[in-house]
């Protein structure tokens, strides 16, 4: 079937070059640029005048196939952009007051538990044999504990002996990206201030106005203009729906700080580690450190949330610089609405305590290349399934991020106390955690292929809390493998310290991937 011209969709506009903003311009002309003889051409605008949020320094694996699938070196991706290995989080004082119980902490990693022959879950749940979760299913989190990288210099570019995502500096990425899409995959750069919207009779977007009076027209829009949403939300109106009644951190304070010594252990997960109102992130780059206290404004005022976060950076004195971070928190109500599609900040965000932005941004962002309709006739039928998806992606996020919360057993500060208060809780989750109080969660209840967080996620996160399921004396007759089971656990711990006297020292790792190279793939 010949496409008639007028119908062909044959330029896309990225408004914004932030994370979000490059990953969309990146994955539209990767998949679509030459992919017809004529192609689609795809430009970014990008403001000078209005900065990038210039935060956003956690990832999760599934930026490595990215990576890799946009054609970007890795030992590249690691020197441009101050990159280190991230295993996973380590989640201090979550469960418990630390005033109370004293300190205690649990690793939530990227390896998936042993399931060899069979989840180990519910045996472990009968005969944890002192071991913690994450030590009783994988080698991981004894790999964190010990400062060591996920691989070592014999392995080739994003494979890993364990799993493992990246610490970046996200201005850094951004100016990759850049590079990348303009050099290598044909992606227009114009750099103005977009000051108008214009829209035709049927409620498109025709074009947009710079400042210096251009005009720039395109078949699809993409908004990428972060918090502002200038496409989507100022110009068609499309509804913000506020989740701060679930997920309550909405400012955060940022500061940036060098190490104390030029060789001191770099971390390969990020720290979380919980506060009064909210929790403190601390991520390793190879240059410097990333630190940011999320907080709920509702439970505590900025000054006080401001002298906390001094306090855990051993700064009193304020001396150092401290930014304040407003954070939009929710979703739009649709996310592609007639010829424009929200991707990044301006699509939706919630706190990033499991690094859920730059996630369901790429996926989104590869998504809208890989259904990218082939006329306008068919545009609102592939919006719809864009819009569902999203929707579907955007749920399981804040049932996720609300389920560290809302299982933690500190009741010290009103935060953690409205936290667990049914009315903040979604159904689904409550529904969930009722289920899992009675029975371990399965892999059946993680069916779709857009799952943004699964099965293991869930186990790591539940049982590093101590979350109770109660397998009974009526469900043990389900699990009749205890010693198998038992010697598997004992297997992994063998395998863990054998990588432990393999793998190199985290900061080592990377000091030789800047000097060296990985081998290519
Ligand atoms: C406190 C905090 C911590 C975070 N931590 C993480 C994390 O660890 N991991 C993670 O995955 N995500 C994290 N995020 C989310 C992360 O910031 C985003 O994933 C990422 O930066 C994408 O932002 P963006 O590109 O949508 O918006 P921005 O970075 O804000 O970029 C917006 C772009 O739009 C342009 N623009 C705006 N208006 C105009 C205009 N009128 N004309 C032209 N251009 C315009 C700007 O110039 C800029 O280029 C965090 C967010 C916050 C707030």
């Amino acid at each position: 079937m010949t496409i008639n011209s007028s119908e062909q969709i044959k330029r896309v506009l990225v408004v914004g070059g932030g994370t979000a903003g490059w990953l969309s311009a990146c994955h539209l002309a990767k998949k679509l640029a030459s992919s017809s003889p004529a192609g689609v051409q795809v430009t970014l605008v990008e403001s000078e005048n209005i900065p990038t949020i210039g935060v956003g320094e956690g990832t999760v694996p599934a930026i490595r196939e990215s990576l890799r699938y946009l054609g970007i070196s890795e030992t590249e991706f690691v020197r441009e952009c101050d990159a280190t290995f991230k295993q996973g989080i380590k989640f201090a004082n979550w469960a418990r007051s630390p005033d109370i119980f004293g300190s205690d902490y649990y690793h939530h990693v990227f390896d998936y538990p042993d399931s060899g022959s069979g989840d180990l879950t519910p045996y472990w749940l009968q005969n944890s044999n002192g071991r913690s979760y994450v030590d009783a299913v994988s080698v991981q989190g004894a790999i964190c504990d010990r400062g060591l990288g996920p691989k070592d210099m014999t392995v080739p570019e994003y494979e890993g002996i364990v799993s493992y995502a990246y610490h970046l500096d996200a201005a850094k990425f951004a100016r990759l990206l850049t590079r990348h899409g303009v050099d290598k995959l044909g992606v227009r750069h114009v750099l103005a201030d977009v000051q108008r919207v214009n829209c035709d009779e049927s409620g498109d977007i025709s074009s947009v106005t710079t400042a210096a009076g251009e005009t720039l027209e395109a078949d699809l829009f993409v908004d990428c203009t972060g918090f502002a949403s200038l496409l989507i939300g100022q110009s068609l109106g499309v509804e913000f729906i506020d989740k701060r009644h679930i997920l309550f951190a909405d400012y955060a304070l940022a500061a940036q700080l060098p190490y104390s010594d030029a060789n001191a252990p770099i971390p390969s997960f990020t720290i979380s580690t919980a506060q009064e109102s909210g929790w403190i992130w601390d991520i390793g780059l190879s240059e410097r450190r990333g630190t940011g206290y999320v907080y709920s404004s509702a439970h505590t005022d900025h000054d006080q949330a401001e002298s906390v976060f001094r306090r855990y950076l051993g700064d009193d004195d304020g001396n150092l610089s401290v930014r304040k971070i407003p954070m939009r928190v929710g979703h739009r109500e649709t996310y592609w609405q007639n010829n424009c599609v929200a991707i990044g900040l301006s699509q939706g965000f919630v706190e990033p305590l499991e690094a859920t932005g730059i996630l369901v941004y790429d996926a989104t962002a590869r998504m809208l290349a890989e259904i990218f309709p082939a006329s306008r006739s068919v545009m609102p039928i592939a919006a719809k399934q864009f819009n569902r998806a999203v929707q579907y992606a955007w749920d399981r996020v804040i049932d996720f991020i609300k389920l560290h919360y809302c299982i933690s057993q500190r009741r010290d500060h009103p935060f953690w106390v409205d936290n667990c208060d049914a009315s903040s809780i979604p159904d689904t989750l409550q529904e969930k955690l009722q289920l899992w109080k009675a029975q371990p969660p399965s892999v059946y209840e993680f069916p779709s292929k857009l799952e943004i967080f699964n099965l293991a996620n869930y186990q790591y996160v539940l049982y590093g809390m101590g979350f109770d399921t109660n397998i009974g004396t009526q469900l043990s007759g389900r699990y009749p493998m205890m010693s198998d089971a038992i010697d598997r656990m004992t297997d992994i711990s063998s395998y863990a310290s054998r990588l432990l006297g393999s793998l190199p020292e985290h900061r080592t790792l990377v000091e030789k991937i800047k000097k060296y190279g990985l081998q290519k793939i």
